[in-house]
């Protein structure tokens, strides 16, 4: 019986990271795992109880505590904290503006690496994406994928996507948070944001979404053969 791969793929804000990582699990028939979702819905648990983000020990109780848990659907995921859908509300402003300075904090990442262990496990393949995932929640991955573009291609298509879902066109304000978010999650203490020594670095800067995803899918078929 042939089992499953596992597939980490890492890198910072605005490489194609999720769009590629779901359309990879996708042709792999892969299960998918966002571990960003994860700590956004910490964030969001921290910003309904008032705690200040800064706040470590009072954070830390929260993220020991917090229920949540991620469906994957093809047609979009959903984010479940305490029961309730909060995809939507993870994704704006006030959580993406305090997720860094929470995911900082030790005792929530000894948390959540722990649940995503937890969740990758399993017979069936699967395509975890994340900051630390080559480096830390799964160094035993065979296939490890560090996805990278400059930061202003990053802030390009990060600014689009906004203009698309109708948020006003500032691509300096982007590019200046783009830049602020790489510092914090390359600078902090634990699990700074780096490529494991074993990872593949696949620059996207100029390539569309579908290459990128034949360029990995053919990463991952060679990786496994040579593992087999
Ligand atoms: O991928 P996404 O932009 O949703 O991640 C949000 C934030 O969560 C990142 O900026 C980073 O601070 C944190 N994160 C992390 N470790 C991961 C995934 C995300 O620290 N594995």
């Amino acid at each position: 019986m042939s089992s499953g791969v596992a597939v980490a793929i890492d890198g910072p804000a605005g490489t194609g990271k999720s769009s590629v990582s779901k359309g990879l699990a996708q042709a792999l028939r892969a299960r998918y795992l966002d571990t960003g979702g994860m700590y956004r819905m910490v964030t969001l648990a921290v910003l309904r109880a008032g705690v200040d983000p800064a706040d470590a020990q009072a954070v830390a109780r929260i993220a020991e505590t917090v229920q949540m848990s991620v469906d994957y659907h093809p047609g979009g995921d959903r984010y479940l904290l305490a029961g309730e859908d909060v995809s939507a509300e993870i994704r704006g402003d006030r959580v993406t503006g305090a997720v860094s300075a929470v995911s900082s904090i030790p005792a929530v990442r000894t948390r959540l690496v722990a649940l995503q262990r937890e969740m990758a496990q399993g017979p069936d393949s699967i395509v975890v994406e994340g900051r630390d995932i080559g480096t830390v929640v799964l160094p035993d991955a065979p296939v490890k994928i560090y996805l990278t573009a400059s930061a202003e291609t990053r802030a390009r298509r990060r600014n689009d996507q906004n203009v698309a879902a109708g948020l006003p066109d500032d691509y300096a304000g982007v590019l200046a948070d783009v830049r602020r978010r790489d510092h914090l999650d390359s600078t902090r203490a634990v699990s700074p944001l780096r490529p494991a020594t074993d990872a593949v670095i696949v620059d996207t800067s100029d390539m569309t979404e579908a290459e990128v995803i034949d360029h990995l899918l053919e990463l991952v078929k060679q990786r496994s053969e040579a593992v087999r």
